[in-house]
């Protein structure tokens, strides 16, 4: 049977096949207006520091949860018991993913402290059992639709949503429901934006299905600091044509992808 090559197929199909997009010829169809496209456009979160360590969901404060956090291991291991695995302990020199690189701010202060690891794999499920065993009080009981262990950013020039696919898997992973997410209408479909009710618990990181994830949780402090470029970043996003947008990823994006590490989507693997 007659098969087309999707857009996304394209993508699979340059990554397993050796970047002809970075040595090699470009495709014809990308000739023209695909390095028009826009260099100052976003680039991939994995180069946007984490801005500290993502914190086990109730935490208090940074300052404070320093100054009551014993290290004791609890919330460590009720995590384990629960068999989600998502906190892990800081170290002096602990082994960093590209996607927590950055984030050992700190020095001293956080060693032995619980963090959120690494949430392509081991995402916080927001079951919310650490908090009731923390025994100093380092992590405090609350409901989780107020937990605030950071926020999700969505690398739009990654996102396949946003870049001639259907996907909404982020969204369909998100245990917050319809209230994390704005919609925007486009040429193939709903396009995700993720809204400042996100808690940060990086489901939907796990859940993304491009290989490295387009999602990167940040901490509230460190959202602050980028908010405004990201906001407007979002706004030229909007103004583009869809043209434009799919060629950011295949005239722009795809060294940076294939660089990621984990270079093939979760559900071909
Ligand atoms: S809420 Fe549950 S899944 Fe999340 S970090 Fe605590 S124990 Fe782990
Ligand atoms: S958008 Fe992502 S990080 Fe935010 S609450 Fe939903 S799944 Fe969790």
């Amino acid at each position: 049977m007659a098969h087309s090559l999707t857009r996304r197929d394209f993508l699979k199909v340059s990554i397993l096949t050796g970047a002809t997009l970075i040595v090699g010829d470009r495709p014809p169809f990308l000739e023209n207006a695909a390095y028009a496209a826009k260099e100052e456009f976003i680039g991939p979160l994995p180069d946007i520091d984490i801005g500290g360590l993502i914190r086990p969901p109730g935490a208090l404060i940074e300052k404070k949860f320093r100054s009551k956090c014993i290290s004791c291991g609890v919330c460590v291991s009720v995590c384990h018991v629960m068999k989600y695995d998502a906190i892990a302990v800081a170290g002096f020199n602990p082994p960093v993913s590209p996607l927590t690189k950055g984030e050992f701010k700190g020095g001293l202060g956080n060693f032995g402290t619980p963090y959120i690891k690494d949430m392509r794999d081991f995402p916080c499920a927001l079951c919310m059992e650490c908090p009731k065993h923390c025994p100093t009080g380092a992590l405090k009981k609350i409901e989780k639709e107020k937990v605030t262990m950071g926020i999700a950013l969505i690398d739009f020039s990654l996102c396949f949503g946003w870049n001639g696919d259907v996907c909404l898997s982020c969204s369909k992973a998100c245990p917050m429901g319809a209230k994390i997410f704005d919609f925007y209408n486009g040429e193939w479909g709903n396009q995700p934006y993720i809204n400042e009710n996100c808690v940060g618990c990086g489901l939907c990181v796990k859940y993304c299905p491009l290989g490295g994830s387009a999602i990167k949780v940040v901490t509230k402090m460190q959202y602050e600091k980028v908010k405004l470029t990201y906001l407007n970043k979002f706004k030229g996003l909007l103004a583009m044509s869809n043209e434009e947008r799919y060629n950011i990823v295949y005239g722009q994006n795809l060294p940076q992808i294939m660089a990621r590490g984990r270079l093939v989507e979760r559900e071909y693997r």
